[in-house]
């Protein structure tokens, strides 16, 4: 098999397409688009895990899940702009979605709906949610132990996060911060690295992630699983996906 034909033919568990799903992106989790809605391993093993949670074992792709109405009395709470879950997911009654501006009131809510949030600061309730999702989030947060604090102040107990990162293969064991804030200033501790946002602008990895983000998670009171898909697919067994469940 070339290069160019490398891939597997399989389902998207987001929209339900059947087709193939190729290789070759930045990355293996950025890699294997599906056919029809271009969404990358990394959503649909995030997506697979929800279908675990909440499914019942009666959907295989989310876009059937949301129809089935099994969702609808979920409160479910993205930390996205757009993406591949807002699509299949904001009409659902249950939902909301927020972006951070820093020119806007947190809390506000815009004419599409999305709450202006800090992560480190969140607006809501405690105990508002079973489900929060993040997608290549939680890389851009200066203040990651808040941020995950307030993730599991607002879940409810049971409830889950459930988020991607960049993860590394191998996993290195320790978090590594790559800038830190000093005064309002960054302070760069490794070469900056720059992610797009939802809005299209550049956006600094504020932390290299590790093992110990099961030990971050369990002083928030979560208990982590990192889920590596066992899929033997050559080379998506590498893409780990986060689910950290609130305990109680
Ligand atoms: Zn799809």
């Amino acid at each position: 098999m070339s290069e160019e034909t490398a891939g597997y033919r399989g389902l998207c568990n987001l929209c339900g397409a059947k087709g193939f799903f190729p290789a070759g992106g930045r990355s293996t989790r950025e890699s294997f688009p599906c056919p029809s809605c271009r969404a990358a391993l990394r959503w649909r093993e995030q997506a697979a895990i929800i279908l675990d949670e909440f499914a019942r074992g009666q959907s295989v792709f989310l876009r059937h899940l949301v129809g089935s109405g099994k969702l609808n009395t979920v409160d479910i709470f993205e930390v996205a702009l757009r993406g591949p879950f807002v699509t299949q997911m904001k009409g659902l009654p249950r939902y909301v979605r927020s972006y951070f501006w820093p020119d806007r009131p947190l809390g506000s809510v815009d004419e599409e709906g999305v709450r202006c949030e800090d992560l480190t600061q969140l607006t809501f309730p405690d105990e508002s949610f079973d489900l929060v999702l993040s997608s290549d989030v939680m890389e851009h947060v200066h203040d990651i132990h808040t941020a995950f604090a307030e993730i599991a102040r607002v879940l409810k107990p049971g409830g889950v996060h459930i988020f991607s990162i960049p993860n590394d293969w191998p996993f290195p064991d320790r978090s590594e911060p790559r800038v830190e804030l000093i005064d309002g200033e960054e302070h760069h501790l490794k070469p900056p690295r720059y992610h797009v946002s939802g809005d299209g602008s550049p956006c600094i990895v504020t932390w290299d992630y590790g093992a110990d983000i099961v030990d971050i998670l369990a002083a928030t009171g979560c208990s982590t699983q990192v889920v590596r898909r066992h899929s033997g697919i050559d080379p998506c067994y590498v893409n780990a996906t986060f689910v950290a469940r609130k305990r109680g």
